[in-house]
C-alpha cells in the first residue's frame, strides 16, 4: 500500500526502518497509534535524532486493552520520562509543503501538529485477498482465514492456516501453528 506523501512511513520491513530513521534525522516525529509499531518507533526516534517525538493516540493509556490500565499508564510514564510526548485525538487528514513533503497532521480537534516524519502504526489487516471469500470470517475479504483446532478451513478441507493469516501477530504464533498444520496435513494432530 503506497502511504500518500513523502514522509509517511508504515513499518513493515527493514528498509522501512532505514528510511524512518533517515527521515527522523532533526525532524518532527508523529507516530499514530499507541501499540507496539508506534511506541517502539517513538522510543527509538527520541533516542536517535529527532527533533521532537510525539505520539498521536485515540487513547490515553497506550497497551491498555493488551496489558491492562496499570501497565499501560507506567508505559506512558516511562516514554514521557525519555521525552516523548502524548497527543490524544485522531487525525484528519496530512499536510504538504510545496515540495511535497510531510508538513503536519490535522487533527480533528481542529488542531494542527507540525511533523516532517509520520509512522502510522494503527493495526493491520491478514492479507487473505486471494482466498475465496467463503474461507473467511463473516465470509468478508480482508478478514482473518478461518480454522478448525486442527489449522484446517471447515470448508475447503485441502486448506490450512498458521500465523497472522489467522489474525494473529506474534512470531511465536506463527511458528508453533506452522508446525501443528504441518502436523495436521500428515495425519498427525
Ligand atoms: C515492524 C514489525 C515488528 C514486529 N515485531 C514483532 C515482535 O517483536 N514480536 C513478535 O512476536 N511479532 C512481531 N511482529 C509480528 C510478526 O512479524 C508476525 O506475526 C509474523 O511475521 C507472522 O508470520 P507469518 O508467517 O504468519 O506472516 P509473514 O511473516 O507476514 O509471512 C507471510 C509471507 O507470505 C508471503 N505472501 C503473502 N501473500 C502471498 C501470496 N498470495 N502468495 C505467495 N506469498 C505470499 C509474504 O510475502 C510473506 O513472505 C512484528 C511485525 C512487524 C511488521
Amino acid at each position: 500500500v503506497e502511504t500518500p506523501l513523502r514522509g509517511v512511513f508504515y513499518l513493515r520491513s527493514p528498509e522501512d526502518s532505514k528510511q524512518i530513521h533517515a527521515a527522523g534525522q532533526g525532524a518532527d516525529a508523529v507516530l499514530i497509534g499507541s501499540s507496539f509499531i508506534a511506541l517502539e518507533s517513538a522510543a527509538y526516534l527520541v533516542a536517535n535524532g529527532a527533533k521532537s517525538v510525539t505520539v498521536l493516540a485515540r487513547d490515553p493509556v497506550p497497551f491498555k486493552a493488551l496489558f491492562g490500565e496499570e501497565a499501560g499508564k507506567a508505559a506512558r510514564r516511562l516514554h514521557e520520562s525519555k521525552g516523548v510526548k502524548f497527543v490524544i485525538g485522531e487525525l484528519q487528514s496530512f499536510a504538504s509543503d510545496a515540495q511535497g513533503g510531510l508538513s503536519g497532521l490535522k487533527l480533528k480537534s481542529g488542531d494542527t501538529l507540525p511533523a516532517q516524519l509520520c509512522v502510522v502504526g494503527i493495526g493491520s489487516t491478514p492479507n487473505t485477498a486471494f482466498l475465496p471469500a467463503v474461507l473467511l470470517a463473516g465470509g468478508k475479504p480482508g478478514s482473518p482465514l478461518v480454522v478448525g483446532p486442527d489449522l484446517r478451513s471447515p470448508s475447503d478441507s485441502n486448506v490450512f492456516g498458521a500465523g497472522d493469516v489467522l489474525g494473529y501477530g506474534h512470531w511465536q504464533t506463527a511458528q508453533t501453528q506452522g508446525r501443528l498444520a504441518a502436523r495436521s496435513m500428515l495425519g498427525k494432530p
